[in-house]
């Protein structure tokens, strides 16, 4: 599946997300990566661009928005869904789960809010904005129509589909998930954009796979508590370097 050569991507490991380059008129980046990799980040971006103009995100967790504060303080405006702007502004400490998910996050806030269907000139090319609840309630998807290019940020990947939090969210979270994805694949995309792992090769096989997990989600709610938890807890192993064996326990207790 190629990309327009008018995109760049940077396929990040954990704790990154994907990063995307429009350059152009309007340059912007899809995700800015883990607090921790902020300054790689903007360095990436800086080798390819001297004028980037915003930063989407998709869902707010910290390895989507970790370098929002510092492109913010360089003059770079932060878009993204205004389910998640108000939070973000009186600086709620539910603000990107952060405190729920123990992954730290810079300090930003939302300069242009989107909303489901708006349309968003993205390097030079316009986009669609799509509001695609379930991973996180403010999840959002872009649709670039002529290419039928699709980002899914957490929707799906080319092995999984985003956790869901039926604990944060409410019991309906992984139904909404399954409604979201759904309206995905109806797209038909020639390319699908996740935020992890690669470009899938066939992206009716993909949402296929990621449509059958949902379902499992929908269908047994004790057991996404449970892989939301195990998600949660790699990622806390990950960014913590490993946690030793005897404070594994007195952690998990500690946490939501
Ligand atoms: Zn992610």
């Amino acid at each position: 599946m190629r990309l327009p050569d008018w995109a760049m991507l940077w396929r990040r490991p954990f704790p990154d997300a994907n990063l995307l380059l429009l350059p152009g008129r309007q340059a912007a980046v899809i995700d800015s990566g883990f607090v921790a990799h902020a300054h790689q980040t903007a360095a990436w971006v800086r080798s390819r661009t001297t004028d980037l103009t915003l930063v989407v995100n998709t869902p707010w967790h910290s390895d989507h928005v970790g370098g929002n504060g510092l492109f913010q303080a360089a003059g770079a405006g932060i878009a993204g869904s205004a389910v998640d702007a108000t939070t973000l502004a009186r600086r709620d400490p539910g603000c990107c789960n952060a405190e729920y998910l123990d992954q730290p996050v810079d300090p930003y806030t939302i300069d242009v809010p989107l909303y489901d269907e708006q349309s968003l000139r993205l390097g030079d090319a316009d986009w669609q904005v799509l509001h695609t609840p379930g991973h996180t309630p403010g999840h959002l998807c872009l649709w670039q129509p002529d290419e039928r290019l699709l980002i899914v940020g957490d929707v799906l990947s080319d092995y999984d589909v985003g956790w869901v939090n039926l604990g944060l969210d409410g019991a309906d979270a992984a139904a909404t998930a399954w409604q979201s994805l759904r309206r995905l694949a109806d797209l038909e995309p020639r390319v699908l954009l996740p935020s992890h792992g690669p470009i899938p090769a066939d992206p009716v096989a993909a949402f296929d796979a990621a449509l059958r997990r949902a379902q499992r989600l929908v269908d047994d709610p004790a057991g996404a508590v449970w892989y939301g938890a195990r998600r949660i807890f790699a990622f806390a192993l990950m960014i913590r370097n490993g946690i030793s064996r005897g404070e594994v326990a007195p952690y998990l207790a500690g946490r939501a």
